[in-house]
């Protein structure tokens, strides 16, 4: 059986203060985490105070991406050693903000998750259409080739271990969430694609979230599907108490 995971994506929001008191009341009222793994990926700015503040809680923390490179000259940019050396369990790969905004690149992402593996840390890697693709009946080929090339060089231990967040660009902060049913045909569509390229046992591990405009009304709906594992999610993350309604329906 996978274990749900439910993970919160903050993007450029909050202040210090704010991702502190989040921390605090959250980890107070937390579902168990033999039923649902709760993760918050904050801002790099937050990470510190945040490990400290949810310390041996089972309130996992989260980067929103990272460099490939363990080290170097990369002004503005965190490493995976950097992040794992502050106790950070988890990290966003390829989403389709990064990839829209700062060029990143199925190539670039699977170097990343490569590399979160490498050091330590668990990739939660963003795949998902645009709405033109969507319209043209390319979802399936499209999804396909970006877990193909996301997923190089992992062994099949890795690829079980990864989290794959299916993400349909045009339901990102739009409001507009993909049926239920829809949803779990694209992440059959993944689980098939990574049967092809391991094998069954390996495909029955990886977990696979859906994201995109999730919120407490919505998610029941969607963690029945057969392949939905959980969810990535933005706007409704923000709100604690959202964030355990999220965390409730998942568990
Ligand atoms: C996201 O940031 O990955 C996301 C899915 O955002 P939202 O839930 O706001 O659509």
């Amino acid at each position: 059986m996978r274990k749900p995971i439910i993970a919160g994506n903050w993007k450029m929001y909050k202040t210090a203060a704010e991702a502190k008191a989040f921390a605090e009341e959250v980890k107070t009222a937390l579902p168990s985490a033999e039923k649902v793994d709760a993760v918050i990926c904050a801002p790099a700015l937050f990470l510190q105070n945040l490990v400290e503040s949810a310390g041996n809680t089972d309130l996992k923390i989260g980067a929103q991406t990272m460099h490939e490179e363990k080290e170097g000259a990369f002004t503005g940019e965190v490493s995976p050693v950097q992040l794992k050396d502050l106790g950070v369990e988890y990290v966003i790969i390829g989403h389709s903000e990064r990839r829209q905004y700062f060029n990143e690149t199925d190539e670039s992402a699977n170097r990343k998750v490569v590399s979160a593996f490498e050091h330590g840390l668990k990739p939660i890697l963003c795949v998902g259409e645009s709405l033109e693709q969507r319209d043209s009946g390319d979802t399936g080929n499209v999804v396909e080739a970006q877990v193909e090339k996301g997923v190089a060089r992992l062994s099949a231990e890795q690829a079980a271990e990864l989290v794959i967040a299916y993400e349909p660009i045009w339901a990102i902060g739009t409001g507009k969430t993909a049926t239920a049913e829809d949803a779990n045909e694209v992440c059959g569509i993944i689980r098939k694609k990574i049967e092809s390229l391991y094998n069954e046992e390996t495909a029955g591990a990886v977990r696979i979230q859906y994201g995109g405009s999730v919120k407490p009304a919505n998610i029941e709906e969607l963690m029945n599907m057969e392949h939905i594992d959980g969810a990535l999610v933005g706007g409704a993350s923000l709100e604690a108490e959202s964030f355990l309604k999220l965390l409730e329906a998942g568990a």
